[in-house]
């Protein structure tokens, strides 16, 4: 049984002071849920340590919104999986639609950042999704190919546990638009058998699928209750631990443990 995931990107957000407040916050209220959810959050990489220290213990899960893949050496601001790891973080988000739209980010730079990741044992959570005018012509799917294939060359058997997809729709992200929860199902269910096809029905089964794009606590519960939405990638809400734990409780709610 997929367990469910609740991530929070807090994305270029907070200050050092509001990011271990907000940590802190977290720790305490998911304390009485974790046995039931995961709960991951992914501040800038400027606060993971600070942030890292704070839930130290509580079970809430730290991650970074971004890696570098080579090994640490002469590349001037980026950030090592190595680095990631000696700070407590044991996820990374790649491919988040930002990176890849605004930042400029190609299929063949982020499948080197999930293989350095998940190679060195970090946990990827592979970002994918279609921007409007690609779902209003009908290229959802073949976009959605692209971005699997392209991030998943090379990538055998690391898959499944080390390996979550969130699924993305790109102009749901910030826009205060959610896919509806049909919109959402039949996504993820292409994405599962995508990856039975690719990979084998173990690794479709297996395989969390998170949505992400404008998860709110009014619209939590109708998204996470699909059979095939396995937990949420949420941005805005996740800034304040009353919009944020609402989703974590919705999770709680439809949990299919
Ligand atoms: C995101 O950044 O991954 C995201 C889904 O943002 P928001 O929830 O704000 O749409």
């Amino acid at each position: 049984m997929r367990r469910l995931l609740v991530a929070g990107n807090w994305k270029m957000n907070t200050t050092r002071q509001s990011a271990t407040n907000l940590a802190r916050a977290l720790g305490e209220q998911c304390s009485s849920v974790l046995d039931v959810v995961d709960v991951l959050i992914c501040p800038p990489f400027l606060y993971l340590d600070a942030v890292g220290s704070t839930i130290s213990g509580t079970g809430v899960q730290l991650g970074a919104q971004n890696a570098y893949f080579e090994s640490p050496g002469a590349f001037t601001g980026e950030v090592a999986v190595s680095m990631l790891l000696d700070v407590g973080c044991r996820w990374v988000l790649v491919g988040h639609s930002e990176r890849r739209h605004v930042l400029g980010e190609t299929n063949e730079l982020i499948n080197k950042k999930v293989a350095a990741s998940l190679e060195n044992g970090l946990n990827v959570i592979l970002c994918v999704g279609e921007r409007l005018n690609e779902r209003e012509s009908g290229q959802t799917e073949a976009v959605l190919d692209s971005q699997m294939n392209g991030g998943l060359i090379g990538i055998g058997d690391l898959v499944s546990t080390n390996l979550v997809i969130a699924y993305e729709p790109v102009w749901a992200i910030g826009t205060g638009v959610t896919a509806t929860a049909e919109q959402a199902e039949l996504t993820h269910a292409y994405l599962r058998n995508w990856l039975t096809n690719r990979y084998n029905s173990e690794v479709g089964e297996q395989t969390r699928i998170l949505y992400g794009g404008s998860v709110k606590p009014e619209n939590a519960r109708s998204l996470l209750e699909q059979s095939n939405v396995d937990g949420a990638l949420v941005g805005g809400a996740s800034l304040k631990a009353k919009t944020f734990m609402p989703i974590v409780q919705a999770g709680v709610n439809v949990s299919r443990q």
